[in-house]
């Protein structure tokens, strides 16, 4: 049997950064099931344009992984000031919607404004301890106006679940929360485009976010690409891999979706598989559109409005040129379902004609070049479930010694310097033992 000390299973940002951290200090293989390193930041060449699975770009908030994501890319990489807007009533506005609504019509402002300020003299700012549900804590802390106009369509359409039931405790980081005087400068005055999570972000010049996994991946001497981990026992410490065979390993760090791993793994008790199979997600659809004859600065744009299929549409050349050929843009656009699959030709014709309204393209604008890429497991869903289910699994694999990290092996809404973070974190736990 194949002995290896550490088992990483999955090559995308968070296994390729543990394995970086274990190179030439421990011996490791990483199993990823695809023929190409990355995961879900992975870039795929078509036609001459290179198209990522949506935007993907990068927020970097700590020193340490700032340096490592910076030092991998070489100077391979842009610092961009964003332009992101909303597409709400027939209008754009800079987004974040809450602090700029002087763009929307005078009765939806005044009902926004004016609802915020109730919220707000209520004294109901808190964020909670995250158990609230989506729709009362967005009432809560943004007013009845905003919750109408922008959180709860956007955030229905994104999540596909019901907002009456999707927990809070991912809204932190992610809602941008203005003070009563930048609504009312929104409202009535200057644009307030400096505010949320990513006013500035970096990007690769070349190869799209791919570059950064490919710089990654060149290094590591353990990536086997093409293996997918079919089950594994981790009391045993063995795994089985199509098209290689068992392994044996003596430590796992798993980054691949937490309720996959669980349901793999043959030694899981019946509690925590049943922790596993509460776990919910849903599904997105990119459309990605190599275009000729369109012309927008904007990077993307987040659209509520329920006569658009997709809740959010960008333009990848805006950030880097080097993406499609000389005359062409590259649009990405995400459509989110439950899980179940999109009829895709009709989606493409919604898409297109959503694109048209809102004059992000143009009805002489030419499609060059197209390909769809689905993400089956795209946004974890924060629900009461979820809450109860972690604890028990985790638990569980603290007794195996096992760690399951990154966006999906943790089952949480993170970032790729997240995942980069959890991946050096989980090989320095290992070689401090
Ligand atoms: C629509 C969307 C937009 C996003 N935009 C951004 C953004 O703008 N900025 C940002 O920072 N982050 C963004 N993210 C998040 C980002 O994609 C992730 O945080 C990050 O790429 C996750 O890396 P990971 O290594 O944790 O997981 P993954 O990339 O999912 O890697 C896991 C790997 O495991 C492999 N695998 C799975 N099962 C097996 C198996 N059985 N055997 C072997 N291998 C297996 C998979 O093939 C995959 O390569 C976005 C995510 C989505 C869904």
């Amino acid at each position: 049997m194949f002995k290896t000390n550490i088992l990483i299973i999955g090559g995308g940002l968070a296994g390729l950064s543990a394995a970086k951290a274990l190179e030439g200090k421990k011996d490791y293989i990483i199993a990823e099931r695809e023929n190409r390193p990355g995961g879900l930041a992975a870039t795929v060449a078509k036609g001459g344009f290179h198209f990522d699975y949506s935007g993907h770009l990068l927020h970097l908030r700590w020193p340490k992984t700032s340096k490592f994501i910076l030092g991998a890319l070489a100077g391979n990489c842009a610092r961009i000031k964003r332009d992101a807007r909303v597409y709400a009533h027939k209008r754009w506005t800079p987004f974040p919607f809450q602090s700029n609504l002087a763009a929307m019509p005078p009765a939806v402002k005044s009902e926004c404004v004016s609802g915020f300020l109730k919220a707000y003299n209520a004294g109901h700012t808190g964020p909670g301890d995250g158990s609230e549900v989506f729709s009362r804590w967005t009432r809560r802390v943004l007013g009845d106006g905003i919750s109408k106009h922008f959180m709860l369509p956007y955030n229905a359409k994104l999540w596909q679940y019901p907002m009456e039931r999707l927990t809070t405790e991912w809204c932190a980081p992610f809602v941008p929360m203005p003070k009563p005087e930048e609504v009312i400068k929104g409202a009535y005055g200057r644009a307030n485009e400096g505010i949320g999570y990513n006013t500035v972000f970096h990007y690769p010049k070349r190869g799209g976010i791919g570059a950064l996994a490919n710089a990654l991946a060149k290094k590591s001497r353990g990536l086997r690409l093409g293996l997918e981990v079919e089950s594994l026992n981790l009391g045993k410490g063995t795994a089985d891999i199509r098209y290689f065979g068992p392994v044996n390993f003596k430590r796992l760090i798993n980054t691949m979706p937490l309720n996959e791993l669980i349901a793999k793994a043959e030694d899981a008790p019946a509690a925590v598989r049943r922790a596993a199979a509460s776990l919910r997600h849903n599904t997105v659809y990119v459309l990605n559109l190599g275009v000729k004859g369109a012309k927008s600065d904007m990077h993307w744009g987040y659209f509520p409005g329920e006569e658009f299929p997709f809740y959010r549409a960008g333009i990848a050349t805006n950030f880097a040129k080097s993406l499609a050929p000389r005359g062409c843009a590259s649009f990405y656009i995400e459509i989110a379902t439950a899980g179940e699959a999109l009829d895709l030709a009709s989606a493409e014709a919604a898409v297109l004609k959503g694109l048209k309204a809102c004059g992000l393209i143009k009805s002489q604008s030419q499609v060059v070049e197209k390909l769809w890429l689905k993400i089956p497991c795209a946004y974890v869903i924060y629900n009461r479930e979820r809450a109860k289910a972690l604890p028990v699994i985790f638990d569980w694999l603290k007794t195996k010694r096992a760690q399951s990290i990154g966006r999906y092996g943790a089952w949480k809404y993170s970032f790729m310097e997240e995942s980069v973070k959890e991946g050096l974190e989980a090989a320095e736990r290992l070689l401090v033992k």
